[in-house]
Formats: structure tokens, sequence, C-alpha cells
């Protein structure tokens, strides 16, 4: 299976389908905010954390970035760094 956009191979657990295609990860993400790619960063984080298997057991860092991402709506990485240094 082919990605429609890009026409790269698709490994069978990463299509995702939009208005009837299927796209890669990279595609869909795109085709969701052509213009905002900032925005379902954090929403896309959060799923890539469960898609790998990182949701449980969370470590203390990966506890506190996903509360970061839950609260800020959005979060870009550097901000993300920035919280998780806890201010040194
Ligand atoms: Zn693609």
């Amino acid at each position: 299976m082919k990605c429609r956009q890009c026409r790269r191979d698709i490994p069978q657990d990463d299509r995702y389908e939009h208005a009837g295609n299927l796209y890669c990860e990279d595609c869909y993400i795109q085709i969701l905010s052509p213009t905002r790619f900032c925005d379902p960063w954090a929403d896309y984080s959060a799923k890539s954390f469960e898609k790998h298997g990182m949701i449980s057991p969370l470590t203390e860092p990966q506890k506190m970035l996903l509360k970061l991402i839950k609260e800020l709506g959005k979060a870009e990485p550097a901000e993300l760094i920035e919280h998780t240094r806890g201010g040194n």
C-alpha cells in the first residue's frame, strides 16, 4: 500500500485514512494541518507516545510532558524543553 501523496510504501499499522484515501503518517499530519504545523504537534506527540508503547509505565519526565501538552493545548519542542529543565 502506497501513500497517495508521497507514494511511499506504508506499513500496515502506519496507514492513515483521510477522505477515502490512504496516507503515511507524515502526509496525514500535513493534510490535517497544511498551514499551522505547530498546533497539532501536541496531539500528535501524545498519540506517538501511545503508539510506541510509552504510555505505561511513564517516567516522570514523560508524565510532565503529557501534562504540559494537555494544559497548554499545544506545545513546541523548545517550550517543552524549557518546562522540563525545571528553571535551571
Ligand atoms: Zn506520504
